[in-house]
C-alpha cells in the first residue's frame, strides 16, 4: 500500500538548514495498523505529512498503492489525496459553527457529492462511531472524546484505503484514549491501513507494529506481541 525508499526532508529556516529525515525506508501493506513513535521533534508529522502528500519530500520515492506520487500533477495529487487518504488530528480539527454532521459531510461536500448522498454517507459513519444521536450538536457541545469520534467519521466519510492519524489522543484522558483507540481498532479490523504517530507507549501498544524514529533514521520496526497488546484493553 505505502512504499518509501530513501525518503529525505529538510527545512530551512534564515541561513540554517535542518536535515529532519535522513533516508527512510519502509513499507506499510493493506490492512496494517502502524504507530510510529519517537521523541519530539524526531520528524514523525514531517514524515507523515510526507505520507499524506500534505508535504513533499527532497530526495527519495514514495509509492501509494502502485502509483509513484511525484508523477501526479497538482490536480491528479489532490484527486489520489481525496480517494485514498484520511486525515485524524490531535486537536479535532472540526469547524466550531457546523454541526456534527455536516462536520462530517464537509469532504464530500468538496468532492461534489449531491445533498442527499452526503447527508446519508455521513449519518452513516455517525452511526459507526456511536454518534448518531449527536448528529445536530455542535462541536463545543461535544466531549473530547465525542468530537475525536466526528473527526474519525469524517475521516471515513470518503472511504479512504488509508488513515492517518498525528497523536490522535493527545489531547484526551487515559480512559477516552483507550476507547478512540478501541474505535480506530475496530476499523482497522475491517481491513483499512491505519498509520498512527503518537508518543505514548500504551497507544502504541494497541497497534500491530511500532516504528521508532531517531535523529531522522528509523531504528526500530517491531511487530507487537498481540497477546500482551489485548491484555492493556
Ligand atoms: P512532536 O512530537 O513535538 O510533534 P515531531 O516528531 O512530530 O515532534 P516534526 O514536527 O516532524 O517533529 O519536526 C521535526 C523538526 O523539524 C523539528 O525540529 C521542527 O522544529 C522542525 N520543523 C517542522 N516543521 C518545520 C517547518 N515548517 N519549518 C521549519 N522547521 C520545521
Ligand atoms: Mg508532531
Amino acid at each position: 500500500m505505502i512504499e518509501i525508499k530513501d525518503l529525505h526532508k529538510s527545512y530551512s529556516t534564515g541561513n540554517n538548514s535542518l536535515h529532519v529525515l535522513k533516508g527512510i525506508n519502509f513499507s506499510v501493506k493493506e490492512g496494517e495498523l502502524v504507530s510510529i513513535m519517537g521523541s519530539s521533534g524526531s520528524g514523525k508529522s514531517t514524515l507523515l505529512n510526507i505520507l499524506g502528500m500534505l508535504d513533499e519530500a527532497d530526495r527519495g520515492s514514495y509509492t501509494l498503492d502502485g502509483v509513484p506520487i511525484k508523477n501526479l500533477n497538482e490536480k491528479l495529487a489532490a484527486q489520489y489525496r481525496n480517494k485514498f487518504l484520511g486525515f485524524i488530528f490531535q486537536s479535532f480539527n472540526l469547524i466550531n459553527y457546523k454541526n456534527a454532521i455536516d462536520n462530517v459531510a464537509l469532504p464530500l461536500y468538496y468532492q461534489k457529492v449531491g445533498r442527499k448522498e452526503r447527508d446519508e454517507r455521513a449519518m452513516h459513519y455517525l452511526e459507526k462511531v456511536g454518534l448518531a444521536d449527536w448528529a445536530d450538536h455542535l462541536p463545543n457541545q461535544l466531549s473530547g472524546g465525542q468530537k475525536q469520534r466526528v473527526a474519525i467519521a469524517r475521516a471515513l466519510a470518503s472511504d479512504p484505503k488509508v488513515l492517518l492519524a498525528d497523536e490522535p489522543t493527545g489531547a484526551l484522558d487515559t480512559k477516552t484514549s483507550y476507547e478512540v483507540m478501541d474505535l480506530i481498532q475496530g476499523i482497522n479490523e475491517e481491513g483499512r491501513t491505519i498509520l498512527i504517530v503518537t508518543h505514548e507507549p500504551d497507544i502504541a501498544q494497541m497497534t500491530k507494529r511500532i516504528v521508532n524514529l531517531k535523529d531522522g533514521l528509523i531504528i526500530d520496526d517491531t511487530m507487537v506481541d498481540q497477546v500482551k497488546a489485548l491484555s492493556h484493553v
